[in-house]
């Protein structure tokens, strides 16, 4: 109920905040965020905008013997000036102190202030609407001192106004993935609000350095409830997001429980794709002159999706978004993945292409990397390596004709992968060394530890790893530890040759 009296609060304080923005490009609309403000306010059960509607059964529901854990949450409204590439944003965060010390400063991270003249901070407040003037926005982190300090099980509420000033997508093959800003035919807004570091016990708030290539972003599971409108439309447009659109009318609403992140992406060209698997909805979006090569990457997605659910456990959330991206890379994010465009266009009408192999590697990321987390800065094998033995899985399964004569052959030989698996994202000369080390030979660890251990031990392994770490942060500790239940066998001779110790 505390979080209840605070989203009132919230969209109270929204009303009079917002309206004192002042767009970074003068518009004559009168601006819809006041109107679907005031559609807020009239509901007559305010709660409903958090309460969960998705009625998807989570694996992780807490057990009614158990009090739930605060869950950090977000309630974000934003107006998208579609034509000027502009975004109004209204920010509710609520966040819960989880850990056994008292937490002196919040921390947020703010992926857009990585780029120039991108966000714009109108104003901070507490919930109680008194301003936080003593805060600190350095690169992507704003420190915001707390009052007093937040004991372990309380929690604060912060409301932030700001303007996000897209800049154009500068994603490239070497520096990126970077899907954040605006093409000519597509708008991503991935990162894209002030959010939440997970916090350890005993090293505080958990941040690292953005870096020329590979992710540095550690993502806690949190609540979203976002409402989204749109002005300046020059077309009509189709929004591909992480939830089910459950809007009426021109306000697009999304609610997401216990994800990483919320993402979207807008685009007059888009070609959409729907399909029901396992009680989950799969959406296809690509561009009109794809659509061929895309009717063979949605397939790939709803075939691994399948595949995965059955060798993983099942997927906790109603939809799962594949989007073709607009630039040459490839991303994961929070039920919706970016497929790079260019293996759209060397599509060769067959399975052993990289636009169906790296199809299957984004949905596995579903799981490593949504359900279970990990640290990508640090030990980015934990996903990374995962989602590309989740390849070879596929081919093993779907083509098997395709393991060598395509898997093997151009997708790893060629490279003749080298380095340590658990290399950090900051301890290789470049993309590629990083590459070959942490997904490449990751990909043939895994393998070999499938041989060394036998299948029934390394499927029942996966299992209960993707269970036993369902929404938390996972470490290589607790990838190790939970494996030696279930060998008998040395790794020490297979540790040696693939981890640096
Ligand atoms: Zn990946």
């Amino acid at each position: 109920m505390k979080i209840y009296c605070h989203i009132v609060i919230f969209i109270i304080s929204f009303c009079t905040l917002v309206a004192c923005g002042t767009p970074p490009v003068a518009s004559t609309n009168t601006p819809t965020i006041a109107t679907q403000t005031q559609t807020q306010t009239s509901t007559p059960s305010p709660e409903a905008t958090v309460a969960p509607t998705a009625t998807h059964t989570s694996t992780a529901s807490p057990t009614p013997t158990t009090p739930p854990q605060p869950e950090i949450q977000y309630v974000i409204s934003t107006e998208l000036d579609y034509v000027n590439r502009t975004l109004t944003v209204a920010q509710f965060i609520s966040i819960p102190n989880t850990s056994s010390t008292a937490i002196r400063e919040i921390i947020l991270l703010v992926p857009p202030n990585l780029y120039q003249d991108a966000f714009h901070l109108k104003q901070i407040t507490w919930d109680d609407g008194q301003e936080i003037a003593d805060h600190a926005l350095r690169g992507s982190q704003l420190s915001i001192p707390l009052p007093e300090p937040l004991d372990p099980g309380t929690t604060k509420n912060i409301i932030l106004n700001y303007e996000i000033w897209l800049p154009p997508n500068d994603a490239s093959d070497e520096t990126g993935p970077t899907p954040f800003g605006y093409t000519t035919r597509q708008i991503n807004l991935v990162d894209w609000y002030p959010f939440v570091p997970p916090y350890r016990d005993g090293e505080g708030w958990v941040t690292r350095d953005p870096w020329a290539f590979g992710e540095f972003l550690v993502y806690p599971v949190a609540n979203f409830d976002i409402n989204i409108t749109l002005k300046n439309l020059p077309q009509p447009v189709t929004i591909a997001a992480s939830a089910p659109d459950i809007g009426e009318g021109e306000t697009h609403r999304y609610h997401l429980k216990q994800g990483r992140n919320f993402v979207w992406s807008v685009s007059p060209s888009y070609e959409v794709s729907e399909e029901q698997v396992n009680g989950t909805t799969i959406m296809g979006y690509v561009f009109t002159p794809d659509v061929v090569a895309g009717e063979s990457a949605f397939q790939a997605t709803i075939d691994a999706f399948q595949l995965y659910t059955e060798l993983y456990g099942p997927y906790p959330h109603p939809m799962l978004s594949m989007v073709q991206a607009d630039f040459d890379h490839g991303m994961e994010y929070q039920g919706l993945y970016f497929l790079n465009r260019g293996f759209f266009a060397s599509f060769d009408g067959t399975a052993g292409s990289f636009l169906v192999a790296i199809a299957a590697h984004e949905t596995s990321h579903q799981w490593w990397y949504g359900l279970v987390a990990n640290d990508q800065a640090l030990e980015p094998w934990l996903d990374e390596a995962l989602a590309t033995y989740s390849e070879y899985l596929f081919y093993e399964h779907y083509y098997p004709e395709r393991l060598d004569n395509f898997w093997w052959d151009h997708r790893v030989n060629p490279y003749h992968p080298a380095g340590w698996v658990n290399s950090t994202l900051y301890n290789t000369s470049g993309y590629r060394e990083y590459r070959d080390a942490v997904y490449l030979r990751g990909a043939i660890f895994l393998n070999d530890l499938r041989e060394l251990i036998g299948d029934e031990a390394f499927f029942a392994f996966l299992k209960d790893y993707a269970s036993t770490y369902t929404n938390q942060i996972a470490t290589g500790n607790d990838f190790f530890r939970l494996l030696s239940k279930y060998i008998d066998t040395d790794l020490s001779d297979l540790l040696e040759l693939y981890f640096l110790r």
